[in-house]
């Protein structure tokens, strides 16, 4: 924190407890110190130094730069909390970024509430903090206001988060689900099933270790590059509960077409393959948290992927699968044995508390 920033109070509060107790989410100064020195040390703007009710973004600086805004939430519940690749904190930044840049948004401003089970270690709760920091900063976005509630031990499991995200989308783009038309190809930025893989193996509850690591990345920039590259990109969404499979269905439905994938272009990391092969998962359905599958028309299928390529996030990137009108709101796989078959949306929940 700076004294630099104009009507910024100075920050007073410093938290000595070793671990989050009710007092915490009482409202009061045991409160007041958890915010000031974990949330405001660490997320550090002066729209959140300012501890208003709300954070107050000026509306000029959003209309400069689209002509639609973008608000979407999510809220993360993943076991365990740290996990190889990332932690919840990461997560949540990321999840919500994605979430925006995939539907062609400019991601700006996010909020952060935090549901605390009495008990976690204050340092788990900084370790998330900073990490939920480092995030926003790669994605280039700004934690502006938050809520934190605390809850008796068995009430919640260690800790709950929400992010809410504003972003603007400019006025030239278009994307949507409903867009996929016939001729259309499928592409995908990188490897899928990381993150399923990555939260099983750090589990351990299925006697399953691997040292795979979770994709969690914000994919903004990759997909601003994107778009700089394609802006006639029809439909993007990032694949994450029910994997890459339930966003081929989804945009399928909504676009009343036929998406037919060829298994053998998908990228997947043998490891990943082979757990699911031992534990009888389809990685298909397996949950990814820096994968985007991208819908555009073939003649400008080169330049995204050499777009892409020129991202860390996207050197793995493929060409999946292709658009045509019937069977009609169906996603069809082209097994690597040269058959072929339905790809439903899933049915019940392949891993729960994945994300
Ligand atoms: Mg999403």
């Amino acid at each position: 924190m700076t004294a630099s920033i104009p009507g910024m109070r100075k920050r007073s509060g410093v938290l000595r407890a070793d671990t989050i107790n009710m007092s915490h989410g009482g409202g009061g100064k045991a409160m007041r110190d958890l915010i000031e020195d974990v949330f405001l040390g660490s997320f550090d703007n002066a729209e959140l130094a300012l501890l208003e009710d709300q954070a107050r973004i000026d509306l000029s600086a959003l209309t400069a730069l689209g002509n639609r805004l973008a608000l979407t939430t999510d809220s993360y519940v993943v076991d365990p909390i740290f996990f190889p690749g990332g932690d919840i904190g990461k997560l949540a930044v990321c999840g919500t970024v994605n979430d925006l840049a995939v539907g062609g948004a400019i991601p700006l401003y996010l909020t952060c509430g935090m549901i605390i089970e009495e008990g976690l270690a204050v340092s788990d709760l900084r370790r998330i903090v900073t990490s939920m920091k480092a995030a926003a900063d790669a994605a280039g976005v700004k934690i502006v206001t938050g809520d934190t509630k605390v809850v008796d031990r068995g009430a919640a499991d260690k800790l709950f988060i929400n992010t809410a995200g504003v972003g603007v989308i400019p006025s030239h783009l278009n994307v949507s689900a409903h867009n996929a038309r016939t001729g259309d190809v499928i592409l995908i930025n990188g490897y899928i099933g990381d993150h399923g893989a990555a939260i099983v193996g750090a589990r351990g509850d299925l006697a399953i270790e691997n040292d795979i690591q979770s994709d969690c990345q914000p994919l903004n920039g990759l997909i601003k590059n994107l778009l700089d590259a394609c802006p006639q990109v029809h439909c993007m969404r990032d694949a994450t509960r029910g994997g890459i499979a339930s966003v081929l269905n989804e945009f399928a439905i909504s676009s009343g077409v036929c998406i037919k994938i060829k298994e053998t272009s998908i990228p997947i990391r043998s490891e990943v393959r082979g757990m699911c092969e031992i534990l009888g998962l389809d990685p298909l359905y397996l949950a990814n948290e820096g994968v985007v599958v991208v819908v555009l028309p073939r003649e400008h299928a080169e330049a995204a992927l050499e777009s892409l390529r020129r991202t860390e996030g996207g050197i793995n990137c493929a060409l999946i699968g292709e658009v045509s009108d019937a069977p009609e709101c169906t996603v069809i796989l082209q097994t690597a044995f040269g058959g072929e078959r339905i790809v439903d949306m899933l049915v019940g929940d392949q891993l729960p508390r994945i994300c």
